[in-house]
């Protein structure tokens, strides 16, 4: 791993950014204040995230961003390895932050992604892809069920759209 050069004066959020600094110089990268202030709203939603909702969250500090740099902001975070990118059911993708392994159960009902932790052998498969000739695998597993909360009798469902928290979800597992 590349050392990174620190900043001087500035404190413990910082880190994040310097990875994110780092990555982006190693990949030959320009590091920007959009693209750092796009990777930190994502850390600070702390959820499963539309492109839209990031855009919103950013509005106060980048008024000049549109959708177009978002979603290229966050193509260019999963590219370098740093975001996760979920392609859900209804068609959409939604983002979170790859600071761990994990993959994803998402509701058939109300549409809710949570994180699942399970060793799985994905190598192999890209392996496989590879070997059939397949360039630039990358492969992500999301498992459709319906959630205890759309599956429990008289009790609320949940709004389509409302994020799963990181926190809640450990329980939904
Ligand atoms: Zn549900
Ligand atoms: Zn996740």
């Amino acid at each position: 791993m590349k050392r990174i050069d620190r900043i001087p004066g500035k404190a413990a959020p910082e880190s994040l950014q310097e990875t994110l600094s780092g990555r982006l110089r190693a990949a030959g990268h320009r590091v920007t204040p959009q693209r750092l202030l796009i990777h930190q709203a994502l850390r600070r939603l702390g959820r499963h995230v539309t492109a839209d909702e990031v855009l919103k969250e950013v509005a106060g500090e980048l008024p000049s961003v549109g959708e177009p740099t978002v979603y290229a902001t966050l193509d260019l975070l999963v590219e370098l390895g740093l975001a996760r990118r979920i392609a859900t059911h209804g068609g959409g993708s939604l983002y979170d932050l790859a600071e761990r392994p994990h993959h994803h159960v998402e509701c058939v009902r109300c549409r809710r992604v949570a994180d699942l932790g399970a060793e799985i052998d994905l190598d192999s498969l890209l392996e496989a892809a590879r070997a059939s000739g397949y360039r630039g695998a990358r492969v992500e597993v999301t498992v459709q069920a319906t959630c205890p909360e759309c599956a429990g009798e008289g009790r609320a469902r949940p709004a389509p759209g409302s994020g799963q928290d990181r926190r809640t979800a450990s329980r939904v597992l």
